[in-house]
């Protein structure tokens, strides 16, 4: 629903048009002791009435997931263009990263075979996994909590799958911390347990949530390490696994995963902007990550953290802000898969004649935002926390340390300071990589405040640099 309301006129009088005069003094922001606010309130006003970033956001996710090098994630650079075009950013125009191509195939299973019959597991395999042969790899289990206890058992792993087992803390309330302990079974899981001959691996999915969804993600293999096929597995179906090794612990697990990796393609990072009235190379970036796993359709990560940068660009732009210093809007690619994306924008040629003061990252979901974190220096932070007023209005608790991401890192380079808008996570990882990841798991009003509090950070970022 679209909200209009008429302004009112009235004749101005003598004091009115006094503190119009003292606000063009002012610097064109406002007057009182707490400059932006009127501002903030506009910003908020106008974002709660339009939705506009789910509007956008329901475009993309129509595409399907936008797995790396996809023909979706193809589509949706084409479709971020048109929509920045359709804007009337400035400087509208992609840059190409190479990116590695994966596909899941059809054929995705596991049977655990007992003495009293076979029962099927949901399964996931994970990305960048190589396949197994088409029979599967069949062989006896070996459960294990850390990496740790895999090395304590050594040889013992030769021959066998070993099925990695240890849950994400659910007592952790910071849950990306959480999943951060956690991730190691699944990124280097295979690697350690094919170094001691193992054959496949098969990981707990990385959720705090008790269901039948299994969540994929990203692997690496360790150099000359012989590459075996790995899978994840959901919570209930590990926990069952897990119970069914306990009773029989020489039961037998049949895996079949037909995924192939097919090469490279280029690909593209999207780029807008607001070019600044007074000092246009000086830049405030806002981005995501367009690129999405190939399980439900992305519109959390990061679907929802492009949505935040473009929606964030549109409020300034039709709230009549005249921004001093450039307000970029950057939808990366290859997040996920790699990280191309943002080390080729952070080192192409253009860079040398630009300044990029701070770069925000919404890479973290579209719910609630409670946060805007800030890196960089103490003093520098110090500074910028008296702006902390601002997010007030949008029921935030304001700014604290923390900020980057996979996107923007590579520009920490250049003296960037990066920062990264931090909604609430304890439902995240519920959807994180998985089948439900999609819209109707975004709430219209969450999803928009974390755009209005990207638009007026960029916006008094923009206007007041970020050094004295
Ligand atoms: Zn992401």
């Amino acid at each position: 629903m679209k909200i209009i309301r008429t302004p009112r006129r009235y004749a101005p009088s003598l004091l009115t048009a006094l503190l119009l005069l003292f606000s063009t003094f002012a610097g064109g922001t406002e007057t009182g002791k707490k400059p932006y606010l009127d501002i903030t309130q506009k910003l908020l006003k106008k974002g709660l009435t339009e939705e506009g970033a789910f509007v956008i956001l329901k475009k993309i996710t129509s595409l399907g997931h936008r797995l790396t090098a996809s023909p979706q994630a193809a589509a949706a650079v084409e479709l971020m263009k048109q929509e920045m075009e359709d804007l009337n950013l400035d400087n509208v125009h992609l840059e190409p990263t190479r990116v590695q191509r994966w596909v899941r195939g059809k054929e995705e299973a596991v049977l655990i075979s007992r003495m009293f019959g076979i029962s099927p597991l949901t399964v996931c395999a994970i990305g960048g996994s190589v396949p197994t042969l088409e029979k599967g790899v069949t062989a006896r289990v070996i459960e294990v909590f850390s990496m740790d206890e895999l090395r304590k058992l050594g040889d013992q792993v030769n021959g066998k799958i070993v099925f990695f087992n240890r849950p994400m803390d659910p007592t952790m309330m910071e849950t990306f911390r959480a999943y951060g302990r956690a991730a190691d079974q699944r990124v280097n899981g295979a690697s350690e347990a094919s170094s001691f001959g193992a054959r496949a691996a098969l990981v707990r999915s990385l959720t705090t949530r008790f269901d039948d969804v299994p969540h994929t993600g990203l692997m690496q293999y360790a150099p000359g390490i012989k590459k075996i096929p790995a899978a994840c597995i959901s919570t209930m179906g590990a926990e069952y696994l897990s119970s069914c090794l306990k009773e029989d612990p020489d039961l037998r697990v049949n895996l079949k995963l037909s995924c192939a990796s097919r090469g490279s393609v280029i690909s593209y990072n999207v780029i807008g902007q607001i070019t600044g009235c007074e000092k246009p190379e000086e830049i405030i970036l806002v981005g995501g990550h367009l690129d999405s796993w190939d399980k439900g359709t992305g519109a959390h990560d990061d679907g929802a953290g492009c949505v935040h940068a473009l929606e964030a660009l549109r409020l300034i732009k039709e709230c009549g802000l005249n921004p001093k210093r450039t307000i970029r809007a950057v939808m990366f690619m290859d997040e996920e898969f790699g990280g191309t994306g943002g080390r080729d924008y952070a080192r192409a040629p253009q860079r040398e004649h630009e300044r990029h003061l701070a770069a925000i990252e919404s890479d973290r979901g579209g719910f609630l935002p409670l946060w805007m974190g800030v890196g960089g220096d103490e003093n520098t932070f110090e500074r910028l926390k008296k702006w902390e007023y601002l997010f007030k209005p949008l029921n935030m608790i304001g700014i604290r340390r923390g900020g980057g991401g996979v996107d923007i890192g590579p520009l920490a380079e250049h003296g960037t300071v990066l920062m990264g808008l931090i909604p609430d996570c304890q439902s995240y990882f519920d959807l994180h990589h998985s089948d439900n990841d999609v819209l109707a798991a975004v709430h219209p009003r969450e999803l928009e405040l974390g755009a209005v509090a990207c638009a007026v950070w960029c916006y008094v970022l923009a206007q007041e640099g970020l050094t004295p």
